[in-house]
C-alpha cells in the first residue's frame, strides 16, 4: 500500500475513532444532563402537589366553623371559607398545569390522582353548603353527624392527593436514589401536618357544641396520634440515616419545640378533659389559635426538606451540564489537535516526498519538469529540506549533462553533415556516394528494381582552368552542380566523384528513361552557359557515360560503374559532349 494512502486510512480511522468517542461522551453526558432536569422538574411538580394537599388540608379549617355555625349566619365566616377556597382552587391549578405540561407515566399517573381529589373536593364542597344550609338545630342535634360527614369527605380529598405525591416523589427518586431523603422526609412531614390538622378538627365540633368527644372522635385520636408519632420517628429516622444539613436539623429541632413540646400535650390534655366529661376551658377560635399556629413549623420543616433536595438536584444539573461542557471542550481539542498533526504532516513531509519522487521519476524518464520543490521547502532546516536540496541539485546537473548532450549531438550530425558533403557544390561527397549507394542497390537488389548509373565529366575541364583561372573553374564546377540538381528526382542520388567528374544513380529507373535523364541532363548544361566571375557567359559541356542493370538482373555498384567509366572514356573518346552506354560498347564501333 502507498505511504500516502495508508497514512490517509490510518489518520482516517483514528479520527472516526476520536469522533465516536466523543459523540458517545456528549450523549451519555447530554442524557445525564436530561435525567438529572428530569427528576428536578420531577420534583418540582412533587412539590406542587404537596401544596395542594396543604391548602386543601388548610381549607378544613374555616369549613367547620361554617359547618358549626348559628342562625343568623355569620358572612364573615363564609368569606373567610371562599378564601380558603379560592387558595386551594389555585394550588390545584398550578399543580394540574405543571403536570400537563410533561407527559411522563408518573405525572400522567399523578395528573390523574389529582383531577380525581378535585372531584372528590368539588362533592365535598357541596356537601359542606347542603349541610351549612340545614338549620342549626337539624345539624347540631344529639347523635346526629351530620357536620361530620362533610369532614370525613375532606380528609379522602387528602388522602388522594397524598397518593399523587407519593407517585410524583418516587418519579424523582428513581432519578435521585440519592436524595430519598430529603424527598421522603418531605412526603413524611406534608402527612404530618395533614394527620396534625385532622387531629385538630377531631375537637372542633365537641368544642363548639361544648359536649365530649363523640364515638368516632374518641376512636380517630388515637388512631391520629398514633401516627403523629410514628411519622415523627420516620423523620428523625431519615434525618439520622445520611448526613443532614444544619438548616435542617434546625428545621427538625423548630418542629419538636413547637409541634410536639407543646401542641401535643396540649390536644392530649383537652382530649383528656372531654372524655372525662370535664369542661374545656376553651372555645373553640381559642382552641384554633392556640393549637393551629405552632403546626406552621411543621410545614416549615417540609419545605426545608424539598429546598435541600430541590438545591442537591439542582447541583447535580449543574454538575451533568459542567461534565458534559468539559468532556466535549477536550474531545474537539484532541479532534483539531488531530486534524492539524494531519495536515502538518500532509503538508510539510508526504506532500514535498511526494513532489520529489514524482521530479525524480521524470528526471530519469528524461522529461523536462517543474521544480521538484517549492522555494519555501528549498530554504527548510530539517531533512525534508535537505531532500528537496538534493533532489534539485539532481535535477539541475541532469538538466546540464542533458543540454551538453544535445550540444555534442548537433556538433557531431554538424560534422557529420560536413564529411559527406562536398565543400564547393554541396553535393554529396564520394565516401557519403557509395555509402547510400550501397544501401540503394541493396534495396533495388530485394525489390528487382532496375537500376542505372550515370557518370559525366566536364569537357576540357583543364583548358578553363588554365584561360579564365582557377576561381572561374570553381564557378564552373558551381553551377554545374546547380543545373544538375534541378533535373534530379526524389529517390535520385547526385554526387560529385571527383574533379569535374559527376555521379547520378537512379534506382527503378528503366535503360530509355536513363538514357532521357542524362539527355535532359547533357542539353541542359549545354544550354547555360556560365556566368563568369568577370560576368562573360562560358558555354560548358560533359561528355556522358551510362550503365544499367534491368530489373530482376544482379546488380553490383562497381560493375556497374566500371561499366559507365569505360562508356564515359568512350564518348570522350569518340568527340565528347555526348553519351555513350556500356551496351554499345559491346557492340562494334562504327569508327
Ligand atoms: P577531358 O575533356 O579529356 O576531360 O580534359 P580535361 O582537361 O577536362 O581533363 P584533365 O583530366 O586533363 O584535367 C582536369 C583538370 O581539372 C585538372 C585539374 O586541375 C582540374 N581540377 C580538378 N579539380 C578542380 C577544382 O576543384 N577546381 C578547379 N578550378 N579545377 C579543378
Ligand atoms: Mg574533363
Ligand atoms: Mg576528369
Amino acid at each position: 500500500m502507498r505511504l500516502t494512502r495508508l497514512f490517509l486510512l490510518t489518520t482516517g480511522l483514528l479520527l472516526a475513532l476520536v469522533s465516536s468517542l466523543l459523540l458517545r461522551s456528549i450523549w451519555t453526558d447530554g442524557r445525564q444532563v436530561a435525567a438529572a432536569e428530569l427528576g428536578l422538574a420531577a420534583m418540582q411538580r412533587a412539590y406542587l402537589a404537596m401544596k395542594v394537599a396543604e391548602k386543601a388540608s388548610a381549607e378544613r379549617g374555616p369549613t367547620i366553623p361554617v359547618l358549626n355555625d348559628t342562625e343568623p349566619a355569620a358572612p364573615a365566616k363564609r368569606a373567610r371559607l371562599q378564601e380558603f377556597r379560592r387558595a386551594t382552587d389555585a394550588a390545584f391549578d398550578e399543580a394540574l398545569t405543571a403536570l400537563a405540561d410533561s407527559s411522563d407515566a408518573a405525572s400522567l399517573s399523578t395528573l390523574g390522582q389529582l383531577q380525581k381529589a378535585q372531584r372528590e373536593l368539588a362533592r365535598a364542597r357541596v356537601e359542606v353548603d347542603r349541610v351549612a344550609a340545614l338549620p342549626h338545630a337539624q345539624r347540631s342535634a344529639p347523635g346526629q353527624r351530620l357536620t361530620r360527614a362533610p369532614i370525613d369527605l375532606m380528609f379522602a380529598v387528602i388522602d388522594t392527593v397524598l397518593a399523587g405525591v407519593t407517585t410524583q416523589s418516587a418519579a424523582a427518586e428513581t432519578v435521585y436514589p440519592e436524595l430519598s431523603m430529603p424527598l421522603v422526609g418531605a412526603r413524611y412531614a406534608a402527612e404530618l401536618r395533614e394527620y396534625a390538622g385532622r387531629l385538630g378538627s377531631q375537637f372542633t365540633t365537641p368544642l363548639a357544641t361544648g359536649q365530649p368527644p363523640g364515638r368516632e372522635e374518641q376512636r380517630e385520636i388515637p388512631l391520629l396520634t398514633g401516627r403523629i408519632e410514628q411519622l415523627r420517628k420516620l423523620i428523625a429516622l431519615q434525618a439520622r440515616a445520611g448526613h443532614t444539613p444544619a438548616p435542617l436539623l434546625a428545621a427538625i429541632a423548630d418542629m419538636e419545640a413547637q409541634y410536639f413540646a407543646v401542641s401535643l400535650p396540649f390536644i392530649e390534655q383537652i382530649a383528656e378533659r372531654g372524655i372525662a366529661g370535664r369542661p374545656y376551658g376553651l372555645d373553640s377560635a381559642e382552641f384554633v389559635a392556640r393549637y393551629v399556629p405552632p403546626m406552621k413549623s411543621i410545614v416549615a420543616l417540609r419545605d426545608a426538606l424539598f429546598a435541600a433536595a430541590r438545591d442537591s438536584a439542582t447541583q447535580r444539573v449543574a454538575e451533568a451540564r459542567q461534565r458534559m461542557a468539559i468532556n466535549a471542550a477536550l474531545g474537539l481539542a484532541v479532534l483539531c489537535i488531530e486534524l492539524t498533526v494531519f495536515l502538518l504532516i500532509r503538508h510539510r513531509v508526504l506532500l514535498p516526498l511526494l513532489r520529489s519522487t514524482q521530479a525524480m521519476n521524470a528526471v530519469m524518464r528524461g522529461e523536462v519538469v517543474q521544480p521538484a520543490a517549492n522555494p519555501a521547502t528549498l530554504l527548510r532546516t530539517d531533512e525534508i529540506g535537505d531532500m528537496a536540496r538534493a533532489v534539485s541539485a539532481l535535477q539541475e546537473a541532469t538538466q546540464h549533462g542533458r543540454a551538453l548532450e544535445a550540444e555534442r549531438e548537433q556538433l557531431i550530425a554538424q560534422l557529420r553533415q560536413a564529411s559527406d558533403t562536398d565543400f564547393l557544390t554541396g553535393l554529396l561527397n564520394r565516401r557519403a556516394f557509395t555509402e547510400q549507394a550501397a544501401r540503394l542497390i541493396a534495396q533495388a537488389r530485394r525489390h528487382g528494381w532496375p537500376v542505372a548509373l550515370i557518370v559525366f565529366d566536364m569537357d576540357h575541364f583543364k583548358r578553363i582552368n588554365d584561360e579564365h583561372g582557377h576561381p572561374a573553374g570553381d564557378a564552373v564546377l558551381l553551377a554545374t552542380a546547380e543545373i544538375a540538381r534541378g533535373q534530379v528526382r526524389q529517390g535520385e542520388l547526385l554526387a560529385r566523384h571527383g574533379g569535374e567528374e559527376f555521379i547520378l544513380l537512379a534506382v527503378g529507373c528503366r535503360p530509355d528513361e536513363a538514357r532521357q535523364l542524362a539527355e535532359r541532363l547533357r542539353q541542359a548544361l549545354a544550354a547555360h552557359p556560365v556566368p563568369l566571375p568577370d560576368g562573360a557567359p562560358l558555354r560548358v559541356t560533359a561528355s556522358f557515360g551510362l550503365a544499367w542493370v534491368e530489373a530482376r538482373q544482379p546488380v553490383e555498384l562497381d560493375e556497374l560503374y566500371r561499366n559507365a567509366d569505360r562508356a564515359l572514356y568512350h564518348a570522350k573518346s569518340t568527340g565528347r559532349n555526348r553519351i555513350c552506354s556500356h551496351d554499345e560498347l559491346r557492340s562494334p564501333t562504327p569508327d
